[in-house]
């Protein structure tokens, strides 16, 4: 029987694994552990890439999340809203920052936040929203920076999951994280980047957020010897930086053999009646996760299993039903779609380098079910 892998985080490094070891060996050599040459250069690569201004490396996404909220101006007391339908990084960062998280339902199509649902989470308190590009779909993200723009809210961008995610704006392609005050980034090592460990960072195109991230990151120093506010130890470790600048060099050609899975994907389930996420066709969706909907998900589940195929749920439970959060006095039903698609989704393998005949194989044996 086939064995179809939901992930496989090696393949990436054996395609680049000679100049990644060089890269990491660099590194061992200089012996800069610490903020060395490496973590410099990918912040500016990976600034490049995007097209900002400025990056900020950071020790993992949820980290560069809360930095982005403290650097904008979140202050403790204030609210934040954010979607239910992700992973809980998104509103830890919120508590860190000492701020509340008020959950609004998303989009049915995009699964994303949607701008239209947002007033009824609207109060006096409210200081900024997060949009999370969820499974890397940047669709919403326009629709959103206008009502924050209309209510005077910061807007920080959740791209953990959206490495190389654009739209069209203004006449040209914009990469995601510069339709607000910061983007926030993970390089855990599933992401579309994948670290050898824990690792993330911040662009933004103002320099006040970021030379106050960049002096919050490193325990809020001015100098070595000189703190201007008690910070945290939140810096990206240049071996890290160092494999992220070689990974970098290979997102484009992942991104577009993670699309050319996703539209096969596509092209065959719409043959048996499935339904899956909707995005903008003028967008670049970055295809993190591709995820089905079905309300047969735990059978259906078996069912691959017994085929060899590995699936995953993101994401079971909607943050505003998580134990976590219990104190914040939501119930079930009051965030519908974020229930449902908690209901339904199920996540089939993604990654590059899956091989077209496997998702061949993943399709027929969804449709086989059904
Ligand atoms: C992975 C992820 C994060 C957190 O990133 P870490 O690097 O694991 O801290 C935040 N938000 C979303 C949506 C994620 O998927």
């Amino acid at each position: 029987m086939r064995k179809v892998r939901f992930n496989d985080v090696r393949a990436a490094y054996l395609e680049q694994k000679a100049e990644i070891d060089a890269a990491m060996e660099d590194v061992l050599s200089r012996g800069d552990f610490i903020n060395g040459r490496a973590v410099g250069e990918f912040e500016a690569n990976f600034a490049k890439y995007c097209g900002a201004a400025y990056c900020v490396g950071t020790s993992n996404g949820t980290s560069a999340l809360h930095l982005a909220l403290v650097a904008a101006g979140v202050l403790p007391g204030d609210e934040v809203i954010t979607t239910a339908m992700t992973f809980i990084a998104t509103s830890e960062a919120v508590a860190h920052a000492g701020a509340k998280v008020v959950f609004a339902d998303i989009d049915p199509g995009t699964l994303n936040l949607d701008a239209r649902r947002l007033e009824r989470a609207l109060s006096p308190r409210t200081r900024a929203v997060i949009f999370v590009h969820l499974h890397g779909n940047p669709t919403g993200i326009r629709e959103v920076a206008d009502f924050a723009h209309a209510h005077k809210l910061i807007l920080i961008e959740d791209c953990a999951q959206a490495h190389g995610a654009r739209l069209a704006h203004i006449g040209k392609p914009v990469h995601v994280g510069n339709f607000g005050a910061a983007g926030a980034f993970s390089f855990f090592p599933g992401k579309n980047i994948g670290a050898f460990g824990d690792a993330g960072a911040l662009i933004t195109n103002d320099a006040e957020i970021a030379r106050r991230a960049r002096m919050l990151a490193n325990h809020g120093r001015k100098e070595k010897y000189t703190h201007e506010v008690e910070g945290y130890n939140y810096r990206l470790d240049t071996l890290q930086a160092a494999v992220l600048s070689v990974k970098l060099k290979n997102l484009e050609s992942q991104v577009a053999r993670r699309n050319a899975v996703a539209t096969r994907y596509e092209e065959k389930l719409r043959e048996c009646g499935l339904g899956f996420q909707g995005h903008e066709p003028s967008t670049t969706h970055a295809r993190h996760l591709f995820v089905i909907q079905t309300e047969q998900r735990e059978e259906l589940q078996a069912h691959l299993k017994a085929n060899g195929v590995e699936t995953g749920i993101h994401y079971p439970i909607p943050l505003h039903l998580q134990p976590a959060y219990q104190m914040l006095g939501y119930k079930k039903g009051e965030l519908p779609i974020a229930e449902r698609i908690a209901d339904t989704g199920l996540s089939l393998p993604m990654y590059p380098q899956l091989p077209l005949e496997d998702v061949d194989y993943v399709a027929d044996v969804v449709c086989s079910y059904f």
